[in-house]
């Protein structure tokens, strides 16, 4: 008998969800960590929309947006001047129930994960390291070494590598991890301050040296500041303390900083291990991928990992699919890590960049880009969708298939509003199942209804409504939901392909 079905590898934000997922879904997990608490500093700060729609999912977004702030603006500020403001408003209105980007510090999230999984009877097994593993095709035989140098050999059916940037599991199943690291050092900070940028909004300077964001802390009077540390600095190897930071655009913005709660640098990297699975030992989080934060992308991307492996892990340890279905994990959730990498890259590149031509394009000619997109319509949806993780699509990998309207198999189920005539807030209401589900947005057929009753899938048949054909959805087509809240198949009449049966996933 197996110790655990998943034994999940670090308790950072991914294995924290990932563990949350699998314990809602009726999994045996066990979540070791080597540290003795959970972090303490606030780190990333930003959730995102689709995050917080997968988080309804499992019923504790809106007590996680309770403690947050939506970024309501972000102002551009160049040399000592505010020089273009972006207000977003609900950017995302129409797009998604969570319409805006959450800032909520890591510290405390992980506090609340942590929270909600021991609700659920799991606890976080503190100074317990993952020392070693094997594998064989019955299981994974992990070797646990705690604080007082006591072993204990685990035996699960699977392990997740959620270790961070240095795991053990990608260097066990010998993983590479290219890419790179950036030349420039930055600093992060968590201050108590006062001034003009202390006003609830993002606020970024660009100098011609310099750069430095101010993010609200939910704390009145508290920012998360993240500048660069001058290169001068890093060359004569000194321990860099807030002291030490160039304060030239600090107080270009009249930002008078009365205390420094945290202060800590870092070098910022660029990889993708290129593999996420071996046999039965998988990574996520910045185990597989690290890049840099523009745009805030980094923690959500490794909760996006945990949350598409959850409820593959489920589906085949309950014997409802085939363990082949775990291979789309890697289709995936790679292929949108090198693809978030590659544009987190050149966002950085061009941010750092240090030329005469780089310069100007970013101190005259962005401004007025930004002033552009923000005030029209079009131009915040567009950047909601970048940023939100909304536009995440799994287009191409084996669970996808078909389209119907501008809907295809692997993409996001677009988001609907309804109201009280329709019995349902919206048409992601019944995403809280965790279940494969049909949707039809107008009428069913009767074989429809039988093709559900014996596939044993839940029917979901939506009232049809002009904003169904604004979101892509096609009237009286069929789309066949995954648990995650992905289309797996798209089709006129009835799911184009049943991934569900096919002979890749299905037990028979
Ligand atoms: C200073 C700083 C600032 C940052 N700012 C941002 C930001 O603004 N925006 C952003 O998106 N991201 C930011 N990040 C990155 C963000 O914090 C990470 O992307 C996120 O924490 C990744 O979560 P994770 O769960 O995958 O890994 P981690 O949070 O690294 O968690 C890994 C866990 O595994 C444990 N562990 C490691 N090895 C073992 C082992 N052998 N056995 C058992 N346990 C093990 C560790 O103790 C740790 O708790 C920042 C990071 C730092 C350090």
């Amino acid at each position: 008998m197996n110790d655990a079905q998943v034994l999940v590898a670090g308790a950072g934000p991914t294995g924290l969800v990932l563990a949350l997922w699998l314990a809602k879904l009726g999994v045996r997990v066990r979540v070791v960590d080597k540290a003795a608490e959970a972090g303490t500093t606030s780190r990333a700060i930003v959730v995102q929309a689709r995050i917080l729609e997968q988080y309804d999912q499992i019923g504790i977004a809106q007590e996680i947006v309770a403690q947050g702030i939506p970024m309501a603006a972000a102002n551009m500020w160049i040399a000592g001047r505010k020089a273009a403001r972006a207000a977003f408003g609900e950017m995302g209105k129409g797009i998604s129930p969570f319409p805006f980007a959450l800032v909520y510090p890591q510290d405390a999230h992980e506090k609340f994960l942590v929270a909600k999984l021991e609700a659920l009877g799991v606890k976080v097994e503190r100074r317990t390291e993952l020392a070693g593993f094997e594998q064989d095709g019955g299981g994974v035989r992990a070797r646990l070494r705690r604080a007082d140098g006591t072993e204990e050999v685990v035996e699960a059916a699977y392990l997740a590598g959620c270790d961070g940037a240095h795991s053990i599991v990608r260097e066990t199943i010998k993983a590479g991890f290219p890419g790179g690291t950036y030349d420039h050092m930055f600093y992060v900070a968590d201050v108590t301050a006062a001034g003009p940028v202390m006003n609830r909004e993002v606020n970024i300077a660009f100098d011609t040296a310099d750069f430095l964001l101010v993010f609200p802390l939910i704390e009145p009077g508290h920012a998360r500041l993240v500048g660069t540390v001058k290169d001068s600095a890093v060359g004569q190897g000194r321990t860099i303390a807030w002291e030490g930071v160039s304060k030239d655009v600090v107080e270009g913005m009249g930002l008078e900083v009365t205390k420094v709660h945290w202060f800590s640098t870092y070098h910022v990297h660029h990889r993708v291990a290129n593999a996420f699975r071996a046999g039965r030992a998988f990574l996520l989080g910045d185990a597989a991928h690290v890049h840099s934060p523009v745009g805030g992308q980094g923690m959500n991307t490794g909760i996006g990992d945990a949350i598409n492996l959850a409820w593959k892990l489920a589906w085949v340890l309950e014997g409802g699919a085939d363990a082949k279905v775990l291979d789309t994990y890697e289709c995936e959730r790679r292929a949108f890590a090198e693809r978030l990498v590659a544009t987190t890259d050149r966002a950085f590149t061009f941010v750092m960049r240090n030329g005469p031509l780089a310069r100007f394009v970013r101190l005259r000619i962005a401004p007025h880009v930004v002033r552009a997109v923000a005030s029209s319509r079009m131009g915040r949806r567009l950047m909601f969708r970048t940023i939100s993780q909304t536009n995440v699509s799994y287009r191409g990998c084996a669970l996808s298939a078909g389209v119907a309207g501008k809907v295809h198999g692997g993409d996001r189920l677009p988001w609907v509003q309804l109201d009280a005539s329709d019995g349902l807030r919206d048409n992601f209401e019944p995403l809280r199942s965790l279940a494969w589900q049909v949707h039809v947005y107008g009428e069913r057929t009767e074989e429809l209804a039988r093709y559900c009753e014996a596939k044993k899938f839940g029917l979901h048949v939506f009232r049809w409504r002009e904003a169904m054909e604004r979101a892509g959805l096609a009237r009286n087509a069929v789309y066949l939901v995954r648990p995650d809240g992905y289309v797996a198949s798209a089709g006129m009449t009835h799911p184009a392909a049943d991934p569900v049966s096919a002979d890749l996933v299905a037990r028979g």
